[in-house]
């Protein structure tokens, strides 16, 4: 099992304010990662805006409150721009369609984007702030003039496997108090002893959401699905990985996220060789 060496680095993004953009670095096999999230503090930019298809548009202006509209119109942008700089194309050359698993509609549930089915995505959005992950299952060419050179799978001229979107999950949430029910025995021990019980159980949750848009965990199981790590030290913390997924997260301006990857990506049919990594773009 590969444990995750550098830290989660946050960096600065364009806009007002405190904006927080946010990558990790990981190494894992192969997989290549972008992770963003930011506070929403007003309408998007018409850029952004333009970025929507029309039934995102038209379910976005069901929401009755402008911040909701506002983080909507963020979140389905952010996710976006995440799978754009993965693909090396315009975000405007992508498109998003989400289907529920519940019920088989569309506008809702899991997004994918349309025409690439290498690249996983999930977005969050809360009051006042979004997040959006994209991934994509990479192999290191074998080209001297290229050194470490990455490129999908699925890119034209490679006879791979079928592409198969790495299954990923993000979550932010304001602070807040989370039901007992969500946790184990062994978390709410942990959660009650903390100099902040609200951050530390929402820290819990979100991890555990990420699992759960992961594809990793059933919402029914949340209360049996251990996120808590013991360090060296013997200091308990929430974990770095769970359910065969690397988990990282993040807090401050109130909000606490957590976004999923799969620890070790899908092996090429016959490939020996190739670099493990994750590399996690800002
Ligand atoms: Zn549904």
């Amino acid at each position: 099992m590969s444990r995750l060496s550098r830290p989660a680095r946050l960096t600065e993004r364009g806009g007002g304010g405190a904006a927080l953009g946010a990558a990790g670095a990981a190494d894992a096999d192969g997989l290549r990662v972008a992770v963003r999230h930011e506070p929403v503090t007003g309408p998007s930019s018409p850029e952004r805006e333009g970025l929507l298809a029309a039934p995102e548009r038209e379910r976005r202006d069901r929401l009755l409150r402008p911040a909701d509209r506002a983080a909507y119109t963020a979140a389905h942008a952010l996710v976006r721009e995440c799978a754009a700089e993965l693909l090396g194309v315009p975000a405007a050359a992508l498109d998003l369609k989400q289907t529920c698993s519940a019920c088989g509609g569309a506008g809702h549930g899991r997004p994918a984007l349309v025409g690439h089915p290498e690249v996983g995505v999930s977005l969050s959005h809360t009051d006042g702030h979004v997040a959006a992950i994209a991934a994509v299952q990479v192999a290191t060419v074998p080209d001297a003039t290229v050194p470490d050179a990455l490129v999908p799978l699925a890119a034209p001229g490679r006879s791979a496997a079928p592409p198969s979107a790495p299954a990923v999950g993000i979550d932010v949430e304001r602070v807040r108090e989370v039901p007992d029910a969500v946790l184990t025995a062994r978390e709410r021990a942990w959660v009650a002893a903390a100099p902040d019980p609200h951050a530390a159980a929402t820290s819990l949750w979100v991890r555990k959401e990420a699992l759960v848009k992961a594809g990793a965990l059933e919402l029914t199981q949340l209360g049996g699905c251990d996120v808590l790590d013991t360090d060296a030290l013997g200091d308990d913390g929430p974990a770095s990985a769970a359910l065969g997924h690397a988990l990282r997260g993040w807090s401050g301006d109130g909000v606490v996220g957590a976004w999923s990857v799969p620890e070790v990506g899908p092996r090429r049919p016959g490939a020996g060789q190739s670099k493990s990594k994750i590399e996690f773009r800002s």
